[in-house]
């Protein structure tokens, strides 16, 4: 044991280690006086609320003047305090669009799944400082990458957000590669798991969760052929069966009909879908998880080598398809799918400029909240303790200095950042001990 009694009377050490949350252990109790308390959920803001928050969770909300025993005071009486945000989209570990323009495939040759770990970690990091306390990360991190940036999270290794992640994409023959000459052999599988059966399918659901997958990824549109009703049945049968959602990646189609049909837990990007589409996504409760790309995105993206139309055609249908989803009434879950590195931002940055979008769609802030906290929180199994301030839910708190219902735009200026009852950033907070 590193950490004898000598250590802890270091009164210095153990309050550096409750702030950057590297110890479960030392679970502090907190009384936080918030200035206007957002329920997203319900559409309630109340005024001047004091949140106690003990062992992590959320113990009481009461009156400002509502005191706890030993507990440490975090003023916040002039912030805005909300649940912690949620991206059911992310690819932490892998960059793909580089100032380089490399194609998907040289990730395979120069990243490892250790460096593809460190980046990972390095994304998780900025996403818990920028107020993203959950995400979904769905595939694309070689040998299950994302496992050991959870599990290093779940040890106290360093403090970022909740991940449910999907180990390998499971999708037909090839992955989303296109022509690979047969001497390279299937260097796709890095990242993919070819399934071509039902009980290919069914077998790559089962290694994934074997690995730890808290969600199984497919795609099914990268490719002339693509799985009928049937096989992403088995993929969905085999998932629930273990607890486990499913997201596929379509943009419409028939493959989208067959995802729809088959009852698949979202619809990953969904650019073509038709209202008819929309409709019965929505009568089934089925998510869209748009990745509503900005055009400036799209803009360094380009065409993705043919994949999509120029940013001039898809930027406006992206907001129109966002824009018919939500009056259509279909489930929305904020999800960015940035796998851009720009030079002087972080990956939070670049994911909150979906915002814009969301905001030319005329979906209104109230609404985006929804979508980055309780809606996502029910997508991705966790709604029984995240997603929501309430008594009983994890102490997941982020606050910001104005307010984000007038201006969504005020989730770029967090100041405080509170994640499973640890702070892991203070800025805007004045912290007093007991
Ligand atoms: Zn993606």
């Amino acid at each position: 044991m590193i950490l004898g009694s000598a250590y802890l009377k270091s009164k210095t050490l153990v309050v550096a280690l409750l702030i950057f949350g590297a110890l479960p252990v030392f679970a502090q109790n907190y009384a936080i006086h918030a200035g206007r308390v957002i329920d997203p959920s319900t559409g309630t803001v109340l005024k001047d609320r004091t949140i106690i928050v003990a062992n992590g969770r959320i113990a009481a909300i009461g009156a400002a003047d509502l005191i706890a025993k030993d507990a440490v005071v975090i003023d916040l009486s002039h912030e805005w305090v909300l649940p912690g945000l949620m991206d059911a989209h992310t690819h932490l570990s892998l960059t793909e669009v580089g100032s380089d323009a490399l194609p998907l495939e040289s990730t395979y040759l120069r990243d490892s799944t250790a460096y593809r770990a460190l980046r990972g970690e390095r994304n998780s990091i900025a996403l818990l400082q920028a107020g993203f306390t959950t995400v979904r990360d769905v595939g694309n991190s070689g040998d299950y990458a994302m496992q050991d940036v959870r599990r290093a999270i779940g040890a106290g290794w360093f403090a970022g957000p909740t991940i449910i992640d999907s180990g390998k994409i499971i999708a037909a023959y090839g992955g989303q590669s296109h022509e690979i000459p047969p001497e390279q052999g299937a260097l796709w599988r890095y990242d993919y798991i070819d399934a071509d059966t039902v009980s290919e399918i069914r077998k790559a659901v089962r290694t994934n969760i074997y690995h730890g997958a808290g969600v199984i990824k497919l795609v099914l549109d990268n490719s002339p052929y693509h799985y009928s009703v049937e096989e992403i049945r088995a993929a969905v049968d085999e998932a629930h069966r273990a607890g486990v959602g499913v997201a596929v990646h379509v943009y419409g189609g028939e493959p989208a009909d067959n995802a729809i049909e088959a009852g698949v837990d979202s619809i990953e990007h969904g650019f073509d879908l038709t209202d008819l589409q929309l409709i019965k996504m929505k009568d089934k409760g089925i998510f869209l998880v748009g990745t509503d790309y900005p055009r400036a995105h799209l803009d360094i993206i380009g065409t993705a080598g043919g994949v999509f139309p120029e940013p001039a055609v898809l930027a406006p249908a992206i907001i129109d398809r966002l824009k018919r989803a939500h009056r259509i009434g279909v489930r929305l879950a904020f999800g960015s799918d940035t796998v851009m590195d720009v030079p002087g931002r972080t990956r939070a940055d670049l994911m909150l400029d979906y915002l814009a979008v969301w905001r030319a769609a005329e979906v209104s802030p109230a609404d985006i909240l929804k979508s980055m906290t309780s809606e996502p929180a029910r997508l991705l199994r966790v709604d029984k303790t995240r997603g929501r301030i309430a008594v009983g839910q994890a102490a997941d708190l982020i606050a910001t200095p104005a307010d984000p219902l007038s201006e969504i735009e005020n989730l770029r200026r967090v100041d405080f950042v509170m994640k499973d009852g640890r702070v892991a950033r203070q800025r805007g907070a004045n912290l007093q001990n007991p």
